[in-house]
């Protein structure tokens, strides 16, 4: 089972990912938490790469590529794997389709610029884990900690308003061309295409991917 969410920021993918990989056993592969570990080594790339991430612009085609190839390679990923926020432009799909990666579906989220603004604005993290919580939607169990390991949640710093305003931009420049891309070149192929409503609750739409998932199972 090869999965790919589409969606802008805080749309939801990642929360969404977080029980799939628990219930169906695939690893979820998320760019974001990839970079973000990058930038925990402190190297020269990693330097370069915080930059880029707290202006809210996309991380270099290849960077990413090359993170994607390497991680794709281990075997946790033998029984499929979902994407989560890769690829985001047309160079990346085409990079993955270079190297005979074949996806099963696509999942776009869709939300509106509101509802984006207010979930990322109570957005809290778990760097190491990828774990994603809201202070008032999903909170921890103990204020600001982990529910897994206790530790300290952090807020990102490209969750400032300015600069979700901006990633909302790169998206529509980047992602949006995509979709068109994914339309276009999922009606010529086997690869499902759907698109859902991600302004219900978070129990509503892993209700819907259930559906989504157990129908492409059953084919
Ligand atoms: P993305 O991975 O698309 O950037 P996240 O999964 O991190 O989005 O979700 C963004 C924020 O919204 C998080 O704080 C998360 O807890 C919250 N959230 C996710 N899904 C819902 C939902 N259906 N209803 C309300 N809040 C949600
Ligand atoms: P995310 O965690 O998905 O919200 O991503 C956070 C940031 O990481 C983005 O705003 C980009 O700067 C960078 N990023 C994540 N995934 C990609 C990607 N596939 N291509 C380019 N940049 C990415």
């Amino acid at each position: 089972m090869r999965i790919i969410f589409i969606g802008a920021p805080g749309t939801g993918k990642g929360t969404q990912a977080q029980w799939i990989t628990d219930q169906y056993n695939i690893p979820k592969i998320s760019t974001g938490d990839l970079l973000r570990n990058e930038i925990l080594k402190k190297t020269e790339l990693s330097k370069k790469i915080k930059k880029i991430i707290n202006c809210g612009k996309l991380v270099d085609d290849n960077i990413v590529t090359q993170l994607i190839k390497k991680r794709i390679k281990k075997k946790d990923c033998n029984p499929g794997f979902l994407l989560d926020g890769f690829p985001r432009t047309v160079n990346q799909a085409n990079a993955i389709e270079k190297i005979n990666i074949k996806i099963d579906f696509i999942i776009e989220f869709s939300l509106t610029e509101k509802l984006i603004l207010e979930r990322i604005q109570g957005r809290r993290i778990h760097v190491e884990s990828g774990r994603v919580y809201h202070i008032i939607f999903n909170p921890p169990i103990i204020e600001n900690k982990d529910n897994i390991t206790g530790q300290p949640l952090t807020i990102r710093d490209d969750d400032k308003e300015e600069k979700i305003k901006k990633r909302i931009k790169e998206y529509k420049k980047f992602t949006v061309p995509l979709i068109k891309y994914y339309k276009h070149t999922t009606k010529l192929s086997n690869i499902k295409y759907y698109k859902i409503d991600a302004s219900y609750t978070t129990l509503e739409i892993k209700k819907n991917i259930e559906n989504i998932i157990k129908n492409n199972l059953l084919k």
